[in-house]
């Protein structure tokens, strides 16, 4: 026998047993325990170009045709971090004012989520206020429009001379070389020109950065000396500077076989890196490494040629003695002034530079 008794339904939660449930909770209090919406934030910040007013909404880059667009598509672009129930209606219910005189102009937005999904229940209602920190920033479009232009260039100079026809090509090989390799990731990474200027070249970069690879690069190879200029290039409605960079690269005045004044004895360079410039003395072929190389500059004074016989070598004072085949006057100079042996009876072209002899290279 079955007996079927007859239970009154109530609600789990406040033991109503008048109200229509849903999973055993009446309507106000399934709602204390669910919501149709979970906002992943109450904050987000949005990059504004200063340039364009380009907005980066979570899709990318977005160009509106004004300004007064901005605030109504960042509202309706949140909508997804509102994480609301894909049945849901949402509606935008209020945008505030955004003061563009802000550096970090702030606005509000209010949304209303309502559903009807839920038989047993009157229709809900949910308001979620999401607030927008606009950052300034500079979008894809308007930098590569601003690298494109005469912005990115780095000027390459050798002090107090022009570029010799080796260096002109070598620079330019390894400039067209960095982009070339960077070019298959960034299409802005082209060399838009080449330019000899003032003895030295001016590089135009696509973009900064391929620009201070090309510095990198350099100061890898030669010591040098860098400069980086910031440039104005623009000043917008609101007063924000933007700034583009020129880098200017000097390299030595020196180069190899260079004959220069070191200690004030005459040396000749026979190398230059990144780090030092190699010098051999003309005295005794000694070998220095300097890495003070701004201090190494080319002769002010230039040797004097002069022609002498080696008339004899006396090896008791180890010194040759020399006359002069201009004013046949004899005089004797110290065999260690010189790197080679000087055949007796042979007649020499030598340098004369600051009251000393030298063997020429
Ligand atoms: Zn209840
Ligand atoms: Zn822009």
């Amino acid at each position: 026998m079955i007996i079927v008794i007859g239970i009154n339904r109530f609600c789990a939660e406040c033991g109503a047993t008048d109200k229509p449930l849903y999973e055993n909770f009446c309507d106000l209090c399934y709602w204390k325990y669910h919501t149709i919406a979970k906002p992943t934030m109450s904050r987000l910040g949005i990059t504004v170009c200063i340039e364009c007013y380009g907005v980066k909404l979570p899709l990318g880059w977005t160009y509106l045709n004004s300004v007064n667009d901005i605030p109504g598509e960042i509202a309706n672009s949140a909508i997804k971090f509102l994480k609301a129930n894909p049945e849901a209606h949402v509606d935008i219910t209020n945008v505030g004012d955004v003061d563009w005189s802000n550096p970090k102009p702030e606005f509000d937005i209010l949304y209303e989520i309502s559903e009807n999904i839920i038989e047993e229940f009157e229709p809900h209602q949910e308001s979620v206020l999401l607030s927008i920190v606009l950052e300034r920033g500079i979008c894809k479009v308007c930098v590569s429009k601003k690298s494109g232009s005469a912005s990115s260039v780095v000027q390459l100079r050798a002090k107090n001379r022009v570029l010799n026809v080796k260096e002109v090509n070598k620079y330019t090989e390894m400039a067209l070389d960095i982009s070339k390799d960077q070019l298959s990731e960034n299409p802005t990474a082209y060399i838009s020109d080449v330019i000899e200027n003032h003895g030295g070249l001016d590089f135009y970069f696509g973009n900064q950065w391929t620009a201070s690879n090309f510095i990198s690069k350099l100061q890898r190879y030669i010591v040098g000396h860098k400069e980086k200029n910031f440039k104005l290039i623009t000043e917008d409605k609101k007063g924000q500077r933007v700034y583009s960079i020129t880098y200017l690269f000097r390299i030595p005045e020196i180069q190899p076989g260079d004959m220069i004044d070191y200690n004030n004895e005459l040396f000749y360079v026979t190398h230059i890196n990144n780090r030092f410039v190699s010098i051999k003395s003309m005295v005794d072929n000694s070998k220095a490494k300097v890495t003070d190389w701004k201090s190494l500059t080319v002769l002010r004074q230039t040797p004097v040629e002069v022609r002498k016989l080696v008339v004899s070598e006396d090896y008791n004072t180890n010194s040759y003695l020399l006359m002069d085949l201009t004013s046949y006057e004899s005089e004797e100079i110290s065999t260690k002034r010189f790197p080679a042996k000087l055949e007796i009876g042979s007649e020499l072209t030598l340098l004369m530079w600051q009251e000393e002899y030298y063997l020429p290279l």
